[in-house]
């Protein structure tokens, strides 16, 4: 009995927040949501739950709801409550005349990785078949984008390889920029309890996180390197690897392209990446890079796991690569107990990236140049397919800045609080003529809206969440939507009211549509859903049952590619204005810009972002714990509260983003990673000094 009530009935559905995919049991007493409880049979959680699936799903019955649509002629005016006629009139109105006056390629969509797999195929396919450009962008831009690169031209396919239960099989961790303590909770506790039977942690993080050393646990290496040292980090252990012969021969030569080894094993030998050369660059004593390098190569299976603290930097996809070429050159891909597994932060980001969110790819990762898929997408949706790459977001805000790009439908995605340099974004959002907002909260993005769309939570939907094993896991609707429309059903509002044709009555017809076009999804439905409880993809006649393990026999695309992987200095650099690093990260109570958790309890164990420094870095500044300071890097200023902490390394300090009276992205800078631009949040030059608070 909860002080709800007793619960009479109940729903099998997926958590909302990260990518561990957490399967609950939504108990419900009458219409009333009385409480959440793991569900013992979720196949990436079986029974666990961390304090926010569990407890913080009260955001979606908040009074800061907004359930009517809402229109404006300008920002400056008061919003006008209006029917869902009326607003998707509009907006359809505002778009079509923006392609009419500045040429299609004027607008785009942002879609979200907070959403299902349905409703992020169809804002896609708006984008594809009625605005007719592949202006399609998501907020794995500003996350995992990276790792979509590097695993795609190193392995061939953008997904981790391995599931969860893998774990269990592991003797060598290495954790390369993840905190699955606060991020991935419930994997964290798979992976201590792999370490308290034994298996070893090598922990390569600027920050002493909590598994460097919490309860049993001790990492045998925690390599706490510089900011941006990421590249040369791993490839001094690369150069350890292949000088001490420590590789795993017989598997390159039967699993990998020799001739590129030949090439990396060459370039990654020269003296310069060593751990002697590089050790005062990195800032990671030579010895515990051997060591490290040596465990991880000769201590069985080897398992690689990253997080945002890879991606998130000028050199994110070189990284990647490199991560790919130690696990290749340690013969660790294709069983159980090893693999690179790239721990993704939101619930369905894989997801959003596998259902063609990016402007250069169709579903399944396909290239929208290739002739052969846009005439799947032609057929089926009956409209000649754009074959030109479309924006991705920082390319939308420059171009809007620039007067070419003037209108933006965006789902489920506060670009404005989660986007780097505030300032640029909100120039961009500024300049355009159209900006439809589609959320459940007045988010910083909608100041800049002409439109804004109710949404609706992950209880009040249908469909499907694809978890960072892959594993897709389904969503129920709980409670009928208290704005009157799932989300893929607004979407599919707006499409009509621009003149398209679809008539979804539910989302398994999307899915369906999904399975017909899309190679990986192609054995997937909802039938076999209810029948299997979830499954990994790819899913299809070669694999009915999914595939747990990825690459088991040879890899995605073949023999699997060693790529030389060049270190280059970020163009970030300290200096006498700004000597410390700052790099940021998650809270375990908290989630992203706070959006949802902060209209919870959960805000009552974290209600501030703080600024964790070291003690020497304090004390040289005269600032005691708890104290306001001001933040300041060449983006920004902004004002916090100090936490003093021994986990930071001295000239480097942490905080997170989950408050919006923070704007830590005030401070960061405008450079991102080479290859797909996402943004370098964990890098940014900055000065800490005294103030007198907000
Ligand atoms: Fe599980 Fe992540 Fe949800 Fe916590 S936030 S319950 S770990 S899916």
């Amino acid at each position: 009995v909860t002080e709800l009530g007793t619960p009479d009935r109940s729903v099998i559905t997926t958590c909302a927040y990260c990518g561990v995919g957490c399967s609950f049991k939504a108990e419900l007493n009458g219409d009333e949501l009385v409480r959440m409880v793991p569900y013992k049979h979720g196949k990436a959680n079986r029974g666990h739950s961390c304090v926010k699936g569990r407890f913080a799903y009260g955001y979606a019955s908040h009074k800061d709801r907004i359930l009517s649509p809402m229109i404006r002629d300008s920002v400056d005016e008061p919003w006008q409550e209006v029917s869902w006629d009326e607003a998707l009139t509009f907006a359809a109105d505002r778009m079509r005349g923006l392609q009419e006056k500045y040429g299609k390629r004027s607008v785009g969509v942002i879609t979200s990785s907070r959403c299902t797999n349905e409703e992020t195929y169809l804002v896609q396919k708006l984008t594809r078949a009625v605005f007719g450009n592949n202006n399609t962008d998501t907020c794995a831009r500003v996350c995992h984008s990276p790792t979509g690169y590097g695993l795609g031209q190193t392995f061939g396919t953008s997904a981790g390889t391995q599931d969860f239960d893998s774990v269990a099989e592991t003797d060598v961790m290495l954790l390369i920029g993840a905190n699955p303590t606060d991020a991935h909770p419930v994997f964290a506790s798979r992976m201590k309890k792999r370490l308290r039977e034994g298996a070893k942690i090598i922990v390569i993080d600027p920050r002493r996180i909590d598994l460097v050393r919490s309860a049993h646990i001790e990492a045998s290496h925690h390599l706490a390197l510089r900011p941006g040292t990421n590249v040369a980090v791993v490839s001094a252990l690369a150069h350890v690897i292949v000088t001490e012969g420590l590789m795993d021969q017989e598997y390159i030569r039967a699993r990998c392209d020799w001739d590129e080894f030949q090439d990396y094993a060459e370039f990654i030998s020269d003296a310069r990446h060593s751990p002697e050369a590089t050790e005062a660059l990195t800032g990671v004593p030579a010895a515990e890079l051997r060591a490290a390098a040596r465990l991880f190569a000769t201590g069985g299976n080897g398992a690689i796991y990253y997080g945002l603290g890879v991606t998130e930097h000028s050199q994110g996809s070189t990284t990647v690569m490199g991560i790919a070429n130690l696990a290749m050159l340690t013969g660790n891909v294709g069983r159980n107990g090893v693999g690179v597994n790239p721990l993704r932060g939101q619930n369905n980001v894989q997801g959003a990236c596998d259902m063609g969110s990016f402007p250069h790819e169709l579903p399944g990762y396909r290239h929208v140049k290739n002739d052969d898929v846009r005439d799947i997408y032609e057929e089926i949706w009956g409209v000649p397919i754009d074959s030109e790459p479309g924006l991705r977001i920082p390319n939308m805000l420059d171009a809007a800045v620039a007067g070419t790009f003037k209108g933006l439908y965006c789902q489920g995605e506060d670009i404005l609080q989660s986007d780097p340099d505030t300032k640029h974004v909100a120039a961009g959002l500024a300049a355009m003529e159209c900006v439809i907002v589609h959320d459940l909260f007045l988010n910083e993005t909608a100041n800049y809206a002409h439109v804004f769309l109710p949404g609706s939570t992950f209880l009040e939907k249908d469909g499907t969440f694809t978890n960072a094993e892959r594993r897709i896991n389904r969503v129920r609707e709980v409670m009928k939507p208290l704005n009157g429309y799932a989300d893929w059903e607004v979407t599919q509002m707006l499409a009509q009211a621009m003149g398209a044709d679809w008539n979804y009555t539910h989302p398994s017809q999307i899915m369906d549509e999904i399975a017909a076009t899309t190679p990986s999804f192609a054995g997937v439905s909802y039938d076999m859903l209810e029948e299997k409880g979830s499954v990994q993809w790819p899913c299809n006649e070669d694999s009915p049952d999914g595939m747990p393990l990825m690459h088991v026999d040879g890899f995605m695309r073949g023999k699997g590619r060693f790529i030389v992987t060049e270190y280059v200095a970020t163009d970030e650099k300290t200096g006498p204005r700004f000597p410390l690093l700052l790099t940021t990260g998650r809270i375990l109570s908290q989630y992203n810009v706070g959006a949802q958790t902060r209209r919870t309890a959960n805000s009552e164990w974290h209600d501030q972002d703080l600024l964790e420094i070291h003690p020497n870095d304090a004390e040289l500044r005269g600032i005691t714990d708890g104290q306001w300071i001001k933040l300041a890097s060449r983006a920004g200023e902004t004002t916090l509260r100090a936490l003093i902490s021994e986990r930071m390394s001295p000239g480097v300090v942490y905080t997170t983003f989950h408050h919006p009276d923070t704007q830590a992205n005030v401070i960061t800078t405008d450079f991102s990673d080479w290859a797909t631009n996402c943004p370098e949040y964990k890098v940014t030059a900055v000065q800490v000094s005294h103030s007198n608070g907000p």
